[in-house]
């Protein structure tokens, strides 16, 4: 985009000043409409999303088998719900601002086999292309036991087949796990900001890492020419992929679940609201799509992206998605968020959550890291910066008082979306980052 164009923007959206200006902003979505409304617009339906739980479900006895951490769950992978009541007087007393109804945190730092949010739509993704494989080799039917997957025969068949994704980090992990897993030749091209020991775990459990000293996009781009080449590989595209999409919004169904055991409420006058850190867009994507068809208009869904790499606000507000990048407006995509130094936007996810995102909001690094030692402190969660993202998201939506969320009865839900797997020594350096 040249300096003409971007100057209009600045003229026409004011905010896109402060946003250049790395400030912390809130955009709400003029175009967010009821979910009757919305849902159909997005050509995505509750039958996909029940395919996929289905699917999940299939293959629960398989993941039970081979990641023994899933036994409790029966091989389901979930979350907990924790309600931080100790968090929610902090975070009042930060912001001098009270917080009158519920506080929860979704805490995918907690979810099996990957510790964040990619446990669900990566590994999704990755078990629905082996189940098509096994399909159309004979190897099993729906209606057979999953256990199956486990037995030699599938990895022989998985052995000559290639997964290949494009990551800064976590997303990397999630596919490189489960595929070495199943046995697939795996193959992740990480973005030059991923973590050195992200690339020594996936090494040891024999994936192929390919470096590269650009940003997330370009990765993306190299892991996508490649595969292109070669018809035995199945590229997983996290830009664009719906089965990606489908994985994540399983999570609607099962929060609706957890809410009803906490005795939660959620109706007209007991709304919901959800902030989810964003990067390219698929997980908070594919979440709050499911939350919405759970829920319809009582659940009121935002976006959080750092101050450094807000592509999904940008795209959004000037409906222009993917086709521009935080570069283009002279911010860095520098963060200490992973999996949120991402410079440009899903275009299916933004197009797709048009209709039905409530807004968006940036947060600095040093806000992060600051609510990243007060949970520590107060609710000893030990969470990575990105986690963090969504923590000041009741602050907006209560100043505003956005459709009742100033209430006792509303439930603000902040998803951390992970941390799992970070090693003690790099989570102690997050916390002593905070103290500074
Ligand atoms: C990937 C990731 C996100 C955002 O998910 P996107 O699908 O990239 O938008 C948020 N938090 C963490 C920890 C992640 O790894």
């Amino acid at each position: 985009m040249d300096k003409i164009e971007v100057n209009e923007w600045k003229e026409k959206l004011p905010l896109i000043k402060q946003m250049m200006a790395r400030e912390e902003v809130l955009w709400l979505n003029p175009l967010v409409e009821s979910a009757t409304t919305g849902i159909p617009k997005t050509g995505v339906t509750i039958e996909n999303v029940q395919d996929a739980s289905d699917r999940l479900k299939r293959f629960a006895a398989y993941i039970e088998r081979v990641f023994p951490e899933t036994q409790a769950s029966n091989g389901i992978i979930e979350s907990p719900l924790t309600a931080i009541p100790a968090m929610k007087a902090a975070l009042a007393d930060e912001y001098s601002t009270a917080i009158p109804g519920n506080l929860f945190l979704k805490q995918d730092n907690a979810l099996p086999i990957s510790g964040s949010i990619k446990a669900r739509g990566g590994i999704y993704e990755v078990l629905k292309h082996a189940e098509t494989l096994a399909i159309q080799h004979g190897l099993i039917t729906t209606e057979d036991d999953y256990a199956k997957f486990a037995e030699p025969e599938f990895s022989a068949l998985f052995a000559q087949h290639k997964i290949a994704v494009g990551s800064t980090g976590n997303l990397g992990l999630s596919i490189g796990i489960m595929s070495a897993k199943l046995g697939f030749d795996v193959t992740v091209h990480m973005s030059a900001d991923a973590k050195q020991w992200k690339k020594d775990m996936l090494r040891e459990k024999g994936v192929t890492v390919i470096e590269y000293a650009d940003d997330y996009s370009k990765a993306v781009e190299e892991g996508r020419r490649q595969a292109d080449a070669d018809p035995s590989c199945h590229f997983i595209d996290d830009e664009n992929s719906l089965d990606l999409f489908l994985g994540y919004a399983v999570a609607g169904e099962r929060v609706a679940t957890q809410l009803q055991e906490q005795g939660v409420t959620v109706d007209a006058d007991h709304p919901l609201f959800v902030y989810l850190p964003c990067g390219v867009g698929g997980g908070p994507g594919g979440v709050a799509f499911g939350l919405k068809l759970a829920f319809g208009d009582h659940v009121r869904c935002f976006f959080a992206e750092p101050t450094h790499s807000p592509c999904m606000m940008l795209g959004m507000m000037t409906g222009l998605h993917d086709q521009i990048s935080v570069q283009d407006f002279d911010l860095d995509n520098k963060t200490a968020a992973d999996g949120l130094a991402v410079g440009t936007a899903s275009g299916f996810v933004g197009k797709t959550m048009e209709p039905l995102l409530e807004g968006c909001y940036t947060i600095a690094d040093e806000t992060m890291f600051t609510l990243l030692k007060k949970i520590a402190d107060t609710e000893s969660i030990r969470l990575e910066p990105s986690a963090l993202a969504g923590m000041t998201g009741p602050v907006h939506s209560i100043r505003e008082n956005r459709e009742g969320a100033n209430s006792e009865n509303a439930t603000h839900l902040v998803w951390a979306t992970g941390g799992g797997m970070v090693p003690e020594v790099e989570m102690a350096a997050y916390y002593a980052t905070a103290k500074k």
